[in-house]
């Protein structure tokens, strides 16, 4: 039975007179697999994928109708309409919570504990089986997670939008940056073919990034349950989740975000969403390389940052990226501190600030070798 396209979903008004939702487009058939889940800007100042939403829903509606869609995909074009909100001074601040709950992608629950108790003396020897088990678990805890605030509210939505889906695809961007994705080391085949789809120059794999973003919200249940219940039955990992980085925040166009949806698409035509037969793999524009290898270059001092590298520019370690001008420094004129960058790589993000603060994360250079500063389960910035 065709499932309606597109349901409102109210969240907690947080004032009298003042209530926001989401929208949510469905496509396919309800139920039907595989089950693909798309969102975009739950950082809601990472415009790019608003647009790249668009673009989808466009191409969406026309395979709908051609009835090319065969399982099931659901889009949620506005991830975060709280942060879409929160403008001060004339800038959209879409980050962090006005309200104090923090970074909009952060402390997603982790459902795998109270899963793993449910699940115990529950398993079978089929792992499809399985996966219909651990799906219904998952969204049966969350179902029964409280939550009061609206951002609370937002967060437990959007995962139960995508708790049970074969593929999720989260959208996001950096300040400035080049096209890159984060996601698990366990799910390297996946993420390298999405990567090669979009001519990703760089693709970050982590074992633990820390810090419940949503992708890992989504997938990482899989491989906890799988580890913890290993001796009782098979559990498939049946959930690929990913963290797309749609370039830089001023990477608007509508030539990019065509490319990136039809990109998408092919993804999901690759695995089974989309009906046809998919064109060959472009070759991947890169190795993955480990998230702990990326240096993220820190301001020492307050300072005017003047970069000597580009983005996309390879350094080596120990060559300057950027010098620390210090306003008040002694001979006046001159006081320059070099940063030199400890990663050999590529040098994918930057931030567009050129005033730092003492600790300010400012750029990112992606190395193939860990670095031992890195630490696992703290890898993502605020
Ligand atoms: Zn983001």
């Amino acid at each position: 039975m065709p499932i309606p396209s597109i349901t409102r979903i109210a969240l907690p008004s947080p004032a009298p007179g003042t209530e926001r939702a989401l929208r949510v487009h469905r496509y396919g058939h309800s139920g039907a697999r595989p089950k693909a889940y798309i969102q975009a800007a739950i950082h809601a100042d990472e415009i790019p994928g608003l647009l790249v939403a668009q673009h989808l829903l466009r191409r969406l509606e026309t395979l709908q109708a051609e009835g090319r869609v065969l399982g099931e995909v659901v889009v949620v074009p506005v991830a975060n309409p709280i942060g879409l909100n929160q403008q001060l001074n004339g800038r959209l601040l879409g980050r962090f919570d006005f309200e104090g709950a923090g970074n909009f992608n952060r402390s997603f629950p982790d459902l795998s504990g109270p899963a793993l108790e449910r699940l115990r003396g529950r398993l079978s020897p089929d792992p499809a089986v399985n996966v219909e088990r651990v799906r219904a678990v998952l969204q049966a805890v969350l179902a029964e997670q409280d939550v009061v605030r609206e951002t609370a509210a937002l967060k437990r939505l959007l995962l139960e939008l995508a708790i049970d889906a074969d593929i999720v695809l989260d959208l996001h961007c950096d300040s400035e940056a080049l096209l890159h994705l984060y996601a698990s080391c366990w799910q390297r085949d996946e993420v390298v073919e999405l990567g090669a789809e979009l001519g990703a120059p760089v693709i970050l794999l982590e074992e633990d990034p820390g810090g419940q973003p949503f992708d890992g919200a989504c997938a990482s249940p899989w491989w906890q349950l799988r580890a913890a219940l290993a001796d009782e039955g098979p559990i498939p990992l049946a959930c690929f989740a990913t963290t797309v980085e749609l370039r830089g925040q001023a990477d608007v166009r509508d030539d990019y975000a065509a490319e990136d949806a039809a990109a998408l698409l092919r993804f999901l035509q690759r695995r089974g969403v989309i009906a046809g037969a998919p064109e060959p793999l472009p070759v991947p524009a890169c190795e993955p390389s480990p998230l702990n290898g990326v240096d993220v270059m820190t301001a020492p001092a307050a300072g005017v940052l003047v970069y000597q590298k580009q983005l996309g520019e390879v350094v080596a370690v120990g060559e300057v990226v950027a010098e620390l001008v210090d306003p008040f420094g002694e001979p006046p004129g001159t006081a320059r501190t070099p940063i030199r960058s400890m990663a050999s790589g590529l040098l994918f993000a930057r931030s567009t600030e050129r005033l730092v603060r003492p600790g300010q994360k400012f750029c990112k250079v992606a190395g193939h070798t860990p670095l031992s500063y890195r630490r696992v389960g703290q890898l993502l910035e605020d």
